[in-house]
């Protein structure tokens, strides 16, 4: 089966439901066993607490398992507690963790601040190091993260290379694959451990409701899971549910966002005053080959680079937008734009001028383009 008939069919069973189409939203603490056999473990039951999970709970799982592939997955309250999960399922006092320095802000925070409170030494490595993270590795990394394309500059990396190095070494690699929703990156096949994403964004698609995932491959999924329960991460059942409704349209939404994203980065590649558009389905775009030999596609979060204009000239354009919201998280059905803002410590950032992350949503292309050219022109932005 295809994905996208995949999409449709993947953790739905409508006749242990009643014939209902959509797995039922099941609120639940207690779970009640049918006698001492069955509390006493003597007679294995599939449900037995709701933080353990529940048939909503397990529809979900299994629809994010075959679509994004590995062995299993787990559900976390947010795309951030799903990051904090892969990582803690991993490392321990006094290990070194490889961290990509593209990552998503607050998984630097964690980094930064948790994991070094635990005795764990983060350091940071270029998004395009390749096959030369070799020459990072120390007796005590256990694990080097990934992030494909990174936060806010969009660097795709050599995840084959980086998990070859990793593999020689039996050290676990994670990656944060929320940009390609579980579509359009397949991360166990390329090689990777475990897959992280923030179903907030593309697979809720609707700007309502935070959830995150862990999948696994077989040797890692006990340890994600021991880990998960001992957390005590679990997700709430509604935002499963809506979880669960966004992916059924996931796979045609994300065309649109793909296509109506590449006609616009194609247009903006080509105005005087945008110096670089980081979209890496744009031919040319720094990224483009390793993005069409890894990916089966992409979505519609990109950047763009302006020549530089003062905060005045940026208010002027951003305080003024008729489509274009002004706001963190995407994925969801409309358009976003921010400033960017890139904090980076394995080497400088080099780069001026001013960088907007862009979410295309699924308004039609002319009346978006018609929004970012207006605001060019009261930003001064001509040609
Ligand atoms: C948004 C995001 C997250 C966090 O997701 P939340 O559900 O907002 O916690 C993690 N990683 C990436 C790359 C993201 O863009």
């Amino acid at each position: 089966m295809k994905d996208k008939t995949k999409a449709i069919l993947s953790g739905r069973d409508p006749e242990a439901h009643h014939g209902a189409v959509n797995t039922p939203v099941y609120h639940a603490s207690t779970i009640l066993y049918p006698s001492l056999d069955a509390i006493r473990g003597r007679a294995p039951m599939e449900y037995t607490y709701g933080r353990a999970g529940t048939p909503t709970s397990r529809a979900l799982e299994t629809a994010i398992t075959e679509l994004e592939g590995g062995a299993g997955c787990v559900l976390t309250p947010s795309g951030a507690s799903a990051v904090a999960l892969a990582i803690l399922s991993v490392v321990k006092t006094g290990d070194h963790v490889l961290m990509v320095d593209s990552a998503y802000k607050p998984t630097r925070r964690l980094c930064d601040n948790f994991l070094k409170k635990m005795g764990i030494e983060t350091e940071y490595y270029v998004p395009t190091i390749g096959a030369d993270i070799s020459a990072k590795l120390r007796d005590n990394t256990s694990l080097i993260f990934t992030e494909s394309p990174g936060s806010q500059t969009f660097e795709v990396q050599d995840i084959p290379a980086i998990c070859a190095v990793a593999k020689a070494h039996n050290i676990k690699t994670a990656i944060d694959n929320t940009w390609a929703s579980p579509l359009y990156f397949d991360p166990f096949s390329h090689g990777l451990d475990l897959s992280v994403q923030a179903l907030t964004k593309y697979v809720v698609g609707h700007a309502d409701a935070l959830i995150g995932s862990v999948a696994a491959n077989a040797e890692n999924l006990k340890a994600l899971k021991d880990t998960h329960a001992q957390l005590g991460h679990c997700a709430a059942p509604d935002d499963i549910y809506l979880a669960l409704r966004g992916l059924r349209t996931l796979p045609t939404r994300l065309a649109q966002h793909q296509s109506s994203a590449l006609e616009i980065a194609t247009w903006l590649n080509g105005l005087s005053f945008v110096d670089d558009v980081l979209y890496p389905a744009l031919p040319g775009a720094a990224g483009h080959d390793l993005w069409q030999r890894d990916f089966k596609g992409a979505t519609g979060l990109f950047a763009v680079r302006l020549a530089p204009c003062s905060e005045d000239q940026l208010a002027a354009m951003l305080d003024n937008m008729r489509l274009f919201g002004m706001g963190y998280s995407w994925g969801g059905f409309e358009s976003l734009i921010v400033p960017a803002s890139v904090q980076r410590t394995a080497e400088p950032y080099e780069e001026t001028g001013q960088l907007l992350r862009l979410h295309i949503g699924l308004e039609d292309v002319e009346d978006l383009k018609a929004d970012l050219a207006d605001g060019f022109a009261r930003a001064g932005y001509t040609g």
